[in-house]
């Protein structure tokens, strides 16, 4: 158990917290990035990306894994620890982790992202890690030239879908709606590619599987529409359904709003407690875009420069 003391403390390493790194050590700030759960963030779930300028095609991976040695090597100090406590209450501010450590900052900028939804069905949970999954790229390999779903009609199950229809017999794309919701470009693949059908109007009822070995057997849904039901086959289940704000610790400390996205003001990383900022999907309900939390990281760093100049 250990005490570290900096100027900054961000909290999570996704594009949002290692621009708001680079940002504020190039300003002479002394830096700390606390990664999070998942090093990286969410996009190192993310098999090809194409639209983060001066990237024709970039894996989510190489992509963070670059954003990070450029922080590195600028002089932020990058620790691989959880914060699952913080005290804003008083000054400096103390962030403590998993792992029993303590952080002691003068400002911290939070970053923490979002997490997958899931549809909150009990045979979901019972089948996560046997057939349900919520990262392609993380398991699409178990499921080569067999049969899969995608749940959900976003640029995540698009992109998923594609994805694994690079390695999958049959991709089956269940939405609730008879409109997909991701960017045209991706729209357009998945209707050219002819190991994707699309079920509209339809939701999962249930997963259905077997109990030894345990393993996902297929699904039953329901179209909206006529309330019908029926059955399909499958190997594998990806849940892509959207994404919701990593809030929990700071219900109490920041002003969130009824989704739970931290409030921030005036077009400004600013929260409701002086010296602590918000960048990225944390405190984005609408855009939630790779260069647009990298963006949002930027402005964070220069808000808290500022407040720690004022402070000196
Ligand atoms: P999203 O855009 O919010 O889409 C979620 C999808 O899941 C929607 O189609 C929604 O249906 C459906 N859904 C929600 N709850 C459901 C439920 N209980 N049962 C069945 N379906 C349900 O979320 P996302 O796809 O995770 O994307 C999140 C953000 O990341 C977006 O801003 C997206 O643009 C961004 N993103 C970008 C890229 C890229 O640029 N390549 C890749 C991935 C994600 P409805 O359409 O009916 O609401």
């Amino acid at each position: 158990m250990a005490l570290y003391t900096t100027d900054l403390l961000i909290l999570g390493s996704g594009p949002a917290g290692y621009t708001a790194g680079i940002y504020a050590v190039r300003a002479g700030v002394k830096v700390m990035i606390v990664s999070g759960n998942q090093e990286g963030g969410q996009l190192t779930m993310t098999s090809a990306i194409e639209n983060f300028p001066g990237f024709e095609e970039i894996s989510g991976y190489e992509l963070m894994d670059r954003m990070k040695q450029q922080a590195v090597k600028l002089g932020v100090q990058f620790m691989n620890d959880h914060i699952v406590e913080v005290d804003f209450a008083h000054r400096p501010f103390i962030c403590s982790s998993e792992n029993g450590h303590s952080y002691k900052a003068k400002a911290v900028i939070v970053a923490t992202g979002s997490s997958a939804k899931w549809l909150n069905i009990a045979s979901e949970k019972k089948y996560l890690g046997y057939g349900v999954s919520a990262c392609a790229t993380c398991d699409g390999f178990f499921y080569r030239n067999r049969t899969v779903v995608v749940v959900g009609g976003g640029n995540s199950a698009v992109a998923e879908a594609l994805y694994l229809a690079t390695l999958a017999e049959k991709v089956i794309l269940i939405h609730r709606r008879h409109q997909l919701r991701a960017d045209k470009i991706l729209q357009d693949r998945v209707f050219e590619n002819r190991k994707i059908t699309v079920v509209w109007d339809c939701v999962v009822e249930e997963i259905l599987g077997q109990d030894e070995p345990r393993k996902v057997t297929g699904i039953r849904i329901r179209n909206v529409e006529t309330d019908k039901t029926e059955e399909l086959n499958a190997d594998g289940v990806f849940i892509a359904v959207g994404h919701q704000p990593n809030t929990d610790i700071f219900k109490g400390n920041l002003v969130l709003d009824s989704k739970g996205y931290i409030v921030t003001h005036d077009n400004s990383s600013i929260t409701d407690v002086e010296g602590v900022f918000a960048a990225g999907d944390v405190k984005d309900p609408k855009y939630k875009q790779a260069v647009i939390s990298a963006g949002s990281g930027a402005v964070a760093a220069m808000d808290a420069v500022e407040y720690l100049d004022s402070c000196a």
